[in-house]
């Protein structure tokens, strides 16, 4: 069991390293891992943290000792999953609309690719069709439900390989000799009904009896996190019995057993994760009282760009007599964290902590109005350690290059 950090804890961290700052809770971090694993025990599971959620080489690291593989997007993560350790084998690439050259070196870097789209297979079927054994990404065209900004399994969804091009993808693999040892799906985030994972998992049983040499079925991730106190997180316990019910059946019909795996990204790291702000100004107008923080959606752009909801603590005066406020950044451009917001009443130079900022926070920040990105601190054992530093005005201009323009009218 792991215990919850206290709000004093937390006005010490940003005490000493100043704020904006990003705080991760180590120990949530392994309680999550250690519930999935929990759950899909009936049945044998590889967990790929996809770390674009969190990349921080000391995340990358501490989720490696705990066991996991490594889920990457891009081949500048699948580098930072090997420089943080973890063996080509452990690490899956499963890029969107890339230049078949991030695909050549990871060939290179002898990780697992996942491949989605046609001419993209196509093409690496022709040159690696014998050497090189592939994953399929899967479009099943399955509503996940929710925000359409995070599904990715519908029609209009740019990602995988539709379902309905099954037969192309058969010739490609014939002709080519490609090996497809995983097929895999990934239908979006936030998934709060386990049938959505059960449905898809349905679908690539429909089609695995096209492909002989499989080892693996992909189910991606989507799995939610409470964000309010009255949400829920998805029914991994129920989803892992009714997977491994499921499977058993399978592999009967498909004469030999196959590995489950899964790429949890939010539901590793967002709750161990807080962003801590300090406020500048209450701001009373005549129709609300805003509350200005030091940060904005340069540092968490949840909020503003998938109307995220993230519960919002007082760390200073958590006593305090509770009142309505406005929450907002200092960003010049609308950047309102959340509206009509019961806080412990905010003085100026308070700390306020954004609650389950762990995943798509640090990750998604900017320089936007040229202010610096968060520092970000790790806490294990009680220990709060500096894991990034905080930016400085050189770093923002380290790499322009001053040249002599005149503005001379001609
Ligand atoms: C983003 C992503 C994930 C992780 O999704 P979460 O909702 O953060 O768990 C997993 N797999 C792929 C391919 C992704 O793009």
């Amino acid at each position: 069991m792991f215990k919850k950090l206290k709000s004093e804890e937390l006005v010490t961290i940003a005490e000493e390293y100043g704020t904006p700052v990003y705080v991760y809770h180590a120990e949530k971090i392994s309680f999550q891992y250690r519930k999935l694993q929990q759950a899909f025990s009936g049945h044998p599971t590889r967990l790929f943290y996809a770390c674009k959620a969190l990349t921080n080489i000391n995340v990358l690291r501490y989720i490696k000792n705990l066991g996991a593989s490594l889920d990457c997007v891009s081949i500048n993560e699948v580098k930072i999953g090997l420089m943080a350790g973890f063996s080509p084998e452990q690490i899956l690439f499963t890029p969107n609309c890339v230049g078949f050259e991030e695909i050549l070196e990871a060939v290179g870097l002898r990780v697992h690719i996942n491949i989605d789209n046609i001419s993209t297979l196509e093409r690496f079927g022709n040159q690696f069709g014998d050497t090189c054994p592939v994953c399929i990404r899967i479009n099943p065209h399955i509503d996940a439900g929710g925000n359409y900004k995070i599904s990715t399994g519908h029609i209009d969804s740019k990602f995988g390989i539709s379902i309905h091009q099954i037969r192309h993808i058969e010739r490609i693999v014939k002709t080519t000799g490609l090996h497809v040892q995983g097929l895999h799906m990934h239908t979006g985030s936030e998934i709060k009904d386990i049938n959505v994972f059960l449905q898809s998992l349905e679908i690539l049983f429909s089609i695995a009896g096209h492909f002989t040499e499989l080892k693996f079925l992909d189910l991606g991730s989507g799995f939610k996190v409470p964000y309010k106190k009255t949400d829920f997180e998805t029914d991994v316990i129920g989803l892992g019995n009714r997977l491994t019910e499921a499977m058993a059946g399978f592999e009967k019909e498909y004469g030999k057993p196959l590995e489950i795996w899964f790429e949890p990204g939010k539901y590793l790291v967002s709750e161990a994760g807080s962003l801590i702000v300090k406020v500048n100004v209450v701001k009373q107008t005549t129709a609300t009282v805003f509350v200005g923080v030091n940060s904005g959606f340069n540092h968490l752009i949840r909020p503003m760009f998938y109307d995220a909801y993230h519960e919002i603590t007082n760390i200073s005066n958590p006593s305090g007599p509770e009142r309505i406020y406005t929450v907002v950044g200092n960003i010049c451009e609308t950047d309102t964290f959340a509206w009509d917001r019961v806080l412990n009443e905010v003085r100026e130079d308070d700390y306020l902590l954004f609650h389950n900022a762990g995943a798509y926070g640090f990750e998604m920040s900017s320089n936007f109005n040229s202010r610096f990105r968060p520092a970000e601190v790790m806490v294990e054992a009680g220990k709060a350690r500096l894991i990034r530093k905080r930016e400085t005005i050189d770093e923002l201009l380290g790499r322009q290059i001053t040249c002599d323009f005149h503005s001379i009218d001609t």
